[in-house]
């Protein structure tokens, strides 16, 4: 049976919502105005276990060793999905990698794996404003591109351990030589897919709430449709996976959606003209099955455009920056990251507060610091002929003297002691985040620059769908 709106809203009392469930918002959203709901598939409705970015990584590796000459040894590479985090950017000629914040401050940074010196990052990167669409800068934003960064940097570190000055032009190449495995890896019909396809329980993760998810926007008098760069066959496989035969009455993952556009090129499919154009070798369906195309048409299938359509992805560039400067779809960006990352935050609450009541209080020791040293400093003026003072002398003056000496080596000590327990507690709030880049959202006291664009693009964001 369908519900009404409000029935819906009663499942959701917000106080049974987890903190890390919840869905932020940056713009206000009438969900009630909306009459369609699009959905991205890669890492929006199918997301990838780590498994997966392992096949990634292994068949970059192989692709690598075939195709661009890269010595076997590179097999004995081990991967950590934790070396990198979404919004790094890849200095390509340098061998780096950085973070930088929303206004474009380099903070950390790597030389391959290994931490950046303060002096070299100064020299690289504090001279000039960091332009981080430049060529010879790449953007992490996905989290496809987890294994190629980790891979770089590896890579970095073993052409530095032979001897001699690195030029710039081998860590281009190096760099452009794993994008073009990766791109390679990812083609349609490819090796990754076919594994993939062949196994899928492997390498995707099971949402027990997604169907019912679906099937509520539906139920709400929502129209669904689907909007990925990958191919036909490719998304039938990974979606037939996740949906087909979880609820009564939708046997086939199709009988969701409306309109299912696959091979989008995405990002260009925002400003394009095309036409969709229908898959063939489906058997005919309610459904309309279809490649290619453009927003313009896909509005036209779907019979509504503008702020009635809301559509929900993982792509800051592709997904949500695009759609919003070519179109006034109402955005939602999914951070599978989120999670976690809020399950930390609230564990470091305590810390947090602690933090910030110890930067308070060492802002009031250092102006009272100030001050005591201003009143020696006069005290002393007065007591000395020489500085222009009347030489007053006496035991009270002495008395006053040392007393004010006491008063300003016992505020050092404690402004010590103070910072000493803000470094260590700042440390502490740091811990659960990723030990080389820290926070996804936050660069130190900034957003980082991935934070500032979820903040600036995506009018709503949340976990999952
Ligand atoms: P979407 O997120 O559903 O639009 O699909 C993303 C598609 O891009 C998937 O088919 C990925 O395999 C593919 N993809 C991800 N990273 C790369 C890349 O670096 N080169 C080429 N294709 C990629
Ligand atoms: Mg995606």
């Amino acid at each position: 049976p369908s519900r009404t709106f409000i029935q819906l809203f009663n499942l959701f009392e917000p106080q049974t919502i987890r903190f890390n469930q919840r869905v932020f918002v940056n713009r206000n959203l009438k969900l009630p105005k909306i009459r369609a709901v699009g959905f991205d598939m890669d890492y929006t409705l199918a997301v990838y276990t780590r498994d997966f970015e392992r096949l990634a990584w292994e068949l970059t590796l192989d692709t690598l060793i075939r195709d661009h000459g890269f010595p076997e040894k590179i097999r004995s590479f081990d991967y950590d999905p934790d070396f990198a985090i979404r919004g790094l950017v890849i200095d390509m000629g340098h061998g780096n990698i950085f973070k930088i914040d929303r206004h474009r401050h380099v903070g950390r940074a790597t030389h391959g794996t290994r931490g950046l010196g303060t002096q070299r990052r100064k020299t690289l990167y504090r001279r000039y404003p960091i332009i981080p669409s430049r060529r010879s800068y790449f953007k992490v934003d996905t989290l496809f591109s987890m294994p190629e960064a980790h891979l770089y940097a590896l890579y970095v570190d073993l052409m530095d351990r032979d001897p001699g000055r690195r030029l710039k032009q081998e860590y281009t190449d190096a760099f452009h030589a794993i994008r073009a495995s990766i791109d390679a890896v990812h083609q349609g019909g490819g090796e990754l897919k076919r594994r993939v396809a062949a196994d899928p329980a492997r390498y995707l993760r099971l949402d027990p709430d997604l169907a019912a998810t679906l099937e509520q926007f539906k139920a709400t008098g929502k129209d669904l449709f689907l909007l990925t760069n990958s191919g036909w066959e490719y998304t039938d496989a990974v979606m037939s996976h996740l949906l087909d035969d979880v609820l009564p009455g939708f046997p086939r993952w199709l009988d969701y959606f409306k309109v299912v556009v696959c091979d989008a090129r995405k990002p260009r499919f925002f400003s394009g003209d095309g036409e969709l154009v229908p898959v063939r070798d489906v058997p005919r369906r309610r459904t309309r099955i279809t490649t290619g195309g453009s927003l313009r048409d896909l509005e036209r299938a779907l019979g509504v455009g503008g702020e009635r359509i809301l559509y929900i992805g993982d792509h800051i560039y592709g997904d949500i920056l695009k759609s919003k400067k070519s179109s006034t779809w109402r955005t939602a960006m999914i951070i599978p990251e989120m999670e976690d990352e809020l399950r930390r935050l609230e564990g470091i609450r305590e810390n947090q507060i602690k933090a910030d009541r110890l930067f308070q209080t060492r802002l009031r020791l250092e102006v009272e610091l100030n001050y005591q040293q201003r009143l020696l400093m006069s005290m002393m003026g007065l007591m000395d002929p020489a500085s222009g003072g009347e030489g007053i002398h006496g035991a009270d003056m002495e008395e006053a003297r040392a007393a004010g000496e006491a008063n300003v080596a016992g505020i050092r000590k404690e402004l010590e002691d103070v910072e000493r327990e803000l470094a260590s507690t700042r440390r502490k709030v740091l811990e659960p985040f990723n030990p080389l880049w820290g926070m996804l959202l936050r660069e130190d006291a900034a957003l980082s620059m991935f934070g500032a664009q979820v903040e600036d693009y995506a009018g709503l964001y949340t976990g999952k769908v």
